[in-house]
C-alpha cells in the first residue's frame, strides 16, 4: 500500500475548500485527513468552515462566489512560510 504523504498547513488549507465541496481526489482527501488528525489548527479551521457552510445553507444563501475563493487562495499564496 502506498504511504500517505505528509502535507503542511498551507497545502492543507489549499485543499480545504475542495474538501468541503466534495471535489477532492481520494489521495488528497487522505493526505488532508491525516494532516487534520495531527494539526489542531487546521482541524479547528475545518470545523469553522463546515459550520459556516451549514449556516449559509440554512439561511438559503447562495454558495460562496468563485471570486471570493480565488481571493482567499491568493491571500494564502502571499503568506510567507515561517
Ligand atoms: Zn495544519
Amino acid at each position: 500500500m502506498k504511504s500517505i504523504r505528509a502535507i503542511g498547513c498551507r497545502e492543507a488549507l489549499e485543499h480545504l475548500f475542495s474538501y468541503l465541496d466534495d471535489q477532492i481526489r481520494v489521495m488528497k482527501r487522505r493526505e488532508l485527513e491525516q494532516h487534520l488528525t495531527r494539526c489542531p489548527a487546521c482541524s479547528a479551521r475545518l470545523n469553522f468552515e463546515q459550520e459556516l457552510k451549514a449556516r449559509l445553507r440554512q439561511v438559503g444563501q447562495p454558495p460562496i462566489p468563485k471570486s471570493f475563493v480565488k481571493r482567499i487562495k491568493r491571500l494564502l499564496q502571499d503568506l510567507k512560510p515561517e
